[in-house]
């Protein structure tokens, strides 16, 4: 897999739950998302009601899911996590929804990927707390409809775009993550690497989230790989000459771009003049499905100038030739 991939591989689970921040005072970044977010809890909490349903929307690994648990972790109450492709039928969501207790936040994974039927039975679920749904088939179905708790649904997704408007509108509180600056993510490497008991200069921190992609699920990773160089080659402490050569020998660039990006814009620039090209040119060419593009590859670049979408198909920027030392074209 790749080593600065934002989504989330095995070990990145196990060994970041200790890390995971608890609170929104130890949440780094995302300013606004955070004042937000404690007014909205401290007025319900001092009104003991559940918050209002959240959607948390951003490109992987931005800590949507770490939000999620500092919300239920805020309120004082236990929440239950499941994805929408998990939940496949009406009953999957039922069972979960009538083992809330009162004021438990139920957090949806990927909520864009939920089913129409699974879809149909949250809106009740989330308008008026009641459940609605069919039992038994043929003559013998019935429609039996329950009282569930008041409850706090939080969803999550990469692509807030792909969500129903019907569902997006049940949403009270809607908020988007940004990527993080270079700061914040040193601030989050330093934190991490006491985590794990890394001796670490400043700069050191600072190089590692200089190439993370804006990401602390990256910034995390790529921490733990230059800690193994670091013990291996070196005694262990980390400067930035050492994180340097770490993420020199990781394939990590400059930049914090990795073979996949670089496959990515060097085919726009070499195959395509720099574009514009469609996404299923690009798909084709790269040999990525179109889906890996738009959320994971493509977010980054375009925040960072390196790549354009345009009603003609993608772009790669004066930035992007610049880049890998080539002069763009002009038209
Ligand atoms: P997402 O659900 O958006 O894919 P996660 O919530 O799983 O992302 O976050 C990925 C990892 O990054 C988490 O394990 C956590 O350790 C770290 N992380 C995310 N956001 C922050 C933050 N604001 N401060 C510190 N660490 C963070």
């Amino acid at each position: 897999d790749r080593l600065i991939s934002a989504v989330a591989q095995t070990e990145d689970e196990f060994v970041d739950r200790a890390m995971r921040p608890k609170t929104l005072a130890d949440y780094t970044g995302q300013a606004d998302v955070c004042e937000q977010l404690g007014i909205f809890i401290e007025a319900a909490r001092r009104r003991s009601d559940a918050l209002d349903h959240l959607l948390i929307f951003g490109p992987p690994g931005l800590g949507k899911t770490t939000l999620a648990n500092i919300v239920a972790n805020e309120m004082g109450v236990n929440i239950k996590t499941t994805s929408g492709p998990v939940l496949e039928k009406a009953g999957d969501l039922a069972a979960l929804l009538t083992n809330l207790e009162p004021g438990d936040v139920l957090f949806i994974d990927e909520i864009h990927r939920l089913s129409a039927v699974v879809e149909e039975v949250l809106y009740p679920a989330m308008e008026d707390y009641q459940l609605d749904i069919m039992i038994g088939e043929g003559p013998a179905a019935r429609s039996i409809k329950l009282d569930l708790p008041p409850f706090t649904l939080i969803g999550a997704t990469t692509r807030a775009g792909m969500l129903t408007s019907p569902l997006r509108d049940r949403f009270g509180i809607v908020q988007r993550l940004e990527f993080y600056n270079t700061q914040d993510l040193t601030q989050i490497v330093t934190r991490s690497a006491h985590y794990l008991n890394m001796s670490m200069s400043a700069d050191g921190a600072q190089e590692i989230a200089r190439r993370s992609r804006g990401t602390p699920r990256i910034a995390n990773r790529l921490l733990r790989r230059v800690r193994d160089f670091a013990d291996v080659r070196h005694d262990g402490f980390v400067d930035c000459e050492i994180a340097s050569q770490a993420l020199a020998m990781l394939n990590v660039d400059e930049a914090g771009f990795d073979y996949m990006d670089t496959k990515l814009l060097n085919t726009m620039i070499e195959r395509f003049d720099g574009g514009p090209v469609g996404l299923d040119n690009l798909a084709a060419a790269i040999g990525e499905d179109k889906e890996t593009i738009e959320d994971v590859l493509e977010p980054f670049l375009i925040q960072q100038g390196f790549l354009q979408r345009t009603p003609r198909g993608r772009i790669a920027t004066e930035r992007a030739f610049l880049h890998f030392g080539k002069v763009k074209p002009q038209p």
